[in-house]
């Protein structure tokens, strides 16, 4: 019987490195979009650059863990909650822009040209990748409309603006939303389609944008 041939030791991607290097590797391809080559990238930066320079990215880390945290009224991130836009009383509290994630909300600030609240969805309906409604705060939004309490300053929901991304996810995300909608006494609007299909939010130019919320366009009196 033929002995089996010797193997060196190795893990599934080769000879490990020490443990803590293979445990900064692990943590780093827990990460969205962070395979093995780049892990190791990092890794390898981070070992080669000054001490001060690693402890200041893992104060960052938990830096953001333990002071960031989601604004009760509108899911956005934030210091202190309410944020600061669900607790200005210079907002229009009865007007709720809905969108995918906090880059586009600021990306709406930025145009200085809106005045009302946001809902920040935290993502969008996206089956392929098992994102249903019950992943985003849909739950919070419906809650915000139904119930004011639960809107800043107490104050009534008269119009929601859909400001979903132009994306298949995005358009299916907006078509759940008037659904729900449609049963509740509010206004519902969308932005104008000034931003070219597949395009983001987040690289539409200001003046896009503004065109986008001034224009908006009525789907539910
Ligand atoms: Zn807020």
């Amino acid at each position: 019987m033929p002995s089996p041939r010797k193997q060196p030791v190795e893990s599934r991607h080769g000879p490990a490195y020490p443990a803590p290097v293979e445990r900064l590797l692990t943590e780093l391809t827990r990460l969205p979009g962070i395979g093995r080559r780049s892990a190791e990238r990092i890794a390898f930066h981070l070992l080669r650059g000054d001490a001060e320079s690693a402890n200041r990215l893992a104060k960052a880390v938990t830096d953001v863990k333990s002071a960031i945290g989601h604004c009760a009224v509108c899911s956005n991130l934030t210091e202190s909650s309410p944020c600061p836009v669900c607790a200005s009383e210079k907002r229009d509290r009865s007007l709720v822009l809905v969108v995918e994630q906090p880059r586009d909300q600021i990306a709406i600030e930025q145009t200085a040209m809106y005045r009302g609240l946001y809902h920040v969805l935290l993502g969008r309906i996206s089956p392929l990748d098992g994102i249903g409604p019950e992943h985003l705060t849909v739950a919070d939004l419906l809650a915000r409309i139904d119930d004011p309490t639960k809107n800043a300053g107490g104050v009534r929901i008269e119009e929601v603006i859909l400001g979903m991304n132009p994306t298949v996810e995005g358009d299916g995300t907006a078509l759940y939303l008037m659904q729900e909608l449609q049963s509740r006494p509010v206004r519902v609007t969308r932005l104008a389609r000034g931003l070219p299909s597949g395009w983001s939010m987040e690289l539409a130019s200001k003046a896009v944008l503004a065109d986008a919320i001034e224009g908006r366009q009525k789907i539910k009196e």
